[in-house]
Formats: C-alpha cells, structure tokens, sequence
C-alpha cells in the first residue's frame, strides 16, 4: 500500500515485456501465492484513529487493487503506482477535474467520442471552456496552448489513428504551465510512456488491450506528481469510482499476456493494413504502421511499435460499409477494441461520432487469431461492394 515514490535504480534491469509477466507479485515467501488474492471486503478491522496507511473502507483502498497499480505504475516508468478505477471514463472525469474551474483545456478534434461527449457537457455547465485542435498540426496545436490551463491529448487518436508529436506537444505544455493529460489507451505502455515524455497525467482505458479479453469495464490514471495522485485518489474516493476486485484480478490475469497479445494483434494489423491498402473497394487504410500513412515518421521515432488498431473506409457510403460488416463471419461486429477477438465497427453509426469521421470509416480491433483466417474473411466480406 506504499505510495512511496521507488528509486528507478532499486528496480531490477528487466525489459516492460518481462516486467508484464514477472512484475508486482506478491513476496516470495514459503506457502505464498504466485497470484495477489481477490479480496472480498467493504471494510476492515479498525480502531481508534485512522492513520494515513490504513485501509478503513472499501472505497479508500482494496488490497486486490495493489498488484494492478504496483505493475501498471512500473510498466508506464511512474514513480507512483496507477489508481485504477470503475471504468475508463471515470478515470477521464478525475483526469478533468484537475484543469481548475472555468479553465481552458485544449484538445483534439478526434479524441475518444466519450471524452469529446464529457467536455461538451462540462463547457455547456460553464466547468471548463474548450478549445479543439487538429493534432497533425503540431504548430498550430503548441500555439492553441497560450493562456490555456490544461492540454489533453490522444495519439494514435479513436478511430482516426492521428499521430501527434508528443514529446514536442509536451515540452510546450510544460513550458507554457499548461497541465498535459494523455490517453494512452490505443498504445499501452509497452508502445508509448507519455510521462517519461513529458506527460503530468496518463490515463487508460483499462477495458481495452491492458485486460485483453473484453470481459471488463476498467479505467486507470497515473502520475509521479503525489500532490496530483492525491487529488485523483480523492476523487476516485468521493465520487464513488472504485473497481471490483474480481475485475481488477481480470485486469491483471490479462496483463501478464500483454507482449505476447500485442505482439501478435500487432503483426496481423500491419498484415491486414498492407493487404487493405491494395484492395480495389477498399479507400483510405489508416495505420500507422505504413510506410504512406501520414502519422508514419512520427510513430516510428516515438512508439515501440504501432498497435492493433486499424481504420479503413469502405465503399463510398454508410451503407456500403454497414454491408461489409454485416458479411463478416469471423470477425465480430461489435464496438471495443483490444481484446483477443477481432471486432469491428463502423464509427459514424454513433451519433457522437465528429462529423468528420468519414461515413464509411470501419474500425477494425485486430485480435490474435491467424491473420490469413482475418483477410480470408475480410476480403469475402468486402466481395460484397464487388461487380
Ligand atoms: C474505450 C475508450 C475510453 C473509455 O473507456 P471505458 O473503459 O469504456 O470507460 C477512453 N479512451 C479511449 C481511447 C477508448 O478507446
């Protein structure tokens, strides 16, 4: 339960991939588990004052949260461990708490439709004033940062798979005291670390690649600053945003398959990307993993890799994309993304969806089955639009 930052040089030489497997387990000793326990609890033995490290409630603290937070914090190179918490959004709605009332946050055009639904809602309550940008213009984004108070950023970007230039994005926000936020959810830790770049808070959704297997609903936030954590911990605590233990053993159970899954969804999404890109019904491919892709150079010089996430615009209408999706007999139609299963999903039928994500944007999760079984059925699915 310590919140004690760890000295980087105390921790043992070993890569993030090994890390997601070895990391966070409980103490070695005779008779203890290999896997932290699920613990059933709303409150705990206490008496007299409560003390800054005691547990009291099972909305303060759980102990089948610390195995999760110790590994995530370690993962995304934090000082401090994450807080995980009910769902991405709420850990979005913590992360938004923090720019001070009637500030100004900037953010991208493209953000996650949620993220872009719970700003909307803030600015029209008078809570926050938004600014949006494009963020493939990174000049233009650095010069939306002055007299602003927060800069909340995605990269790739939900479903268009922008690229931004985080560590120059960053670097400005840091300059111009502006408070950086980055959803990380696309990327994972193993492709892309923001704080290490810069970033003074990272949020995930935690129900998407982190746990893998589309069978939770998880947020998560970090970051090394403890007068931040604080504040997110006291949200987490007041608002009510805690997570069940038996999801947060989910969580973890999936993080200790992280690099093999991402490995492998990746290889069959730059597969899946090349073979689209040449297909006759098939028009813009957006990955960043190709060498024509507009976010490439970018990706290449700051991620580790460029993820499991593709979009690509089918036919020349909703109707011509909703008719290859309802032709997939593997691939699943369904929204989520980065579980182990193939989904896929045409953006704009979501109301919330920017109008300038194209009509016959397919967002395609690419899970881990064998990628020649995934073009089989895409490339039957999209014979549809054919003679
Ligand atoms: C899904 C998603 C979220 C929201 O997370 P939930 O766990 O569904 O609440 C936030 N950001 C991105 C990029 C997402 O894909």
């Amino acid at each position: 339960m310590s919140h004690e930052a760890q000295p980087k040089s105390t921790r043992p030489p070993f890569s993030a991939h090994t890390l997601t497997v070895s990391g966070a387990r409980p103490n070695g000793q005779d008779n203890s588990p290999v896997n932290h326990p699920v613990t059933f609890t709303s409150t705990f033995h206490s008496h007299g004052e409560a003390g800054a490290g005691d547990r009291v409630y099972g909305r303060f603290s759980n102990p089948s949260w610390d195995g999760f937070e110790e590994l995530l914090g370690q993962l995304e190179q934090s000082e401090l461990p994450a807080l995980v918490f009910s769902s991405g959004m709420a850990a979005i709605a913590a992360g938004l708490s923090l720019v001070p009332r009637g500030g100004t946050l900037v953010l991208p055009r493209h953000s996650y439709n949620g993220s872009l639904s719970l700003v909307a809602e803030l600015e029209a309550a008078g809570v926050l004033k938004v600014r949006t940008i494009d963020i493939t213009d990174t000049a233009a984004s650095c010069a939306a940062l002055v007299g602003a108070d927060a800069l909340w950023l995605e990269s790739p970007t939900n479903p268009m798979l922008e690229v931004a230039d985080l560590p120059v994005l960053l670097e400005a926000a840091r300059t111009a005291g502006v408070l950086s936020l980055v959803d990380n959810t696309f990327a994972t830790p193993l492709l892309q670390r923001p704080l290490a770049q810069g970033a003074d808070v990272v949020i995930h959704s935690v129900t998407k690649t982190l746990s893998g297997h589309s069978d939770v609903i998880l947020g998560a936030a970090l970051t090394s600053n403890a007068r931040l954590r604080e504040r997110l911990h006291g949200y987490r605590t007041l608002h009510g945003a805690i997570a069940s233990p038996m999801d947060v053993f989910l969580a973890l159970r999936g993080m200790r398959t992280l690099s093999v899954r991402l490995e492998r969804s990746q290889a069959n999404a730059q597969f899946l990307a090349e073979q689209l890109s040449t297909h006759p019904a098939v028009r813009t491919v957006r990955y960043p993993g190709l060498a024509q892709d507009p976010g490439h150079d970018l990706a290449s010089a700051q991620m580790d890799g460029f993820g499991s996430v593709i979009a690509f615009e089918a036919g020349d209408s909703a109707e011509d994309a909703d008719r290859v999706v309802a032709a997939f007999r593997l691939i699943t139609p369904a929204t989520s993304l980065g579980g182990v299963e193939t989904l896929a999903e045409r953006r704009a039928r979501h109301a919330s969806e920017p109008q300038s994500v194209p009509r016959n944007l397919i967002r395609l999760s690419v899970g881990i089955e064998q990628a020649s079984d995934l073009w089989w059925d895409l490339s039957q699915a999209l014979a549809v639009l054919e003679g």
